[in-house]
């Protein structure tokens, strides 16, 4: 696996989070997490810095850092 941010698409639920908008994909900082439409998930990631912002933001914990 690549070092990264990784959605466990099992735990994520959108319509949990604040009006369908992912927490997660608004504090990246190079915009590497997106979300096609509200209600959608981000977007899978291939390849990030893995500052874990993004984990931190999920309500549902459904983003892990990947270190390898
Ligand atoms: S914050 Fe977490 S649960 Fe909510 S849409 Fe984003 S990844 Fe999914
Ligand atoms: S780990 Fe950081 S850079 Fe990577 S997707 Fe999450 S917030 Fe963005």
């Amino acid at each position: 696996m690549s070092k990264g941010a990784v959605v466990d698409f099992n735990k994520c639920n959108p319509s949990e989070c604040t009006q369908g908008i992912c927490p997660a994909v608004e504090v990246c900082p190079r915009n590497i997490l997106k979300q096609d439409e509200p209600g959608e998930p981000p977007y899978r990631l291939m390849q990030c810095p893995a500052c874990g912002d993004c984990a931190a933001a999920c309500p549902l914990k459904a983003i892990f850092i990947s270190q390898n």
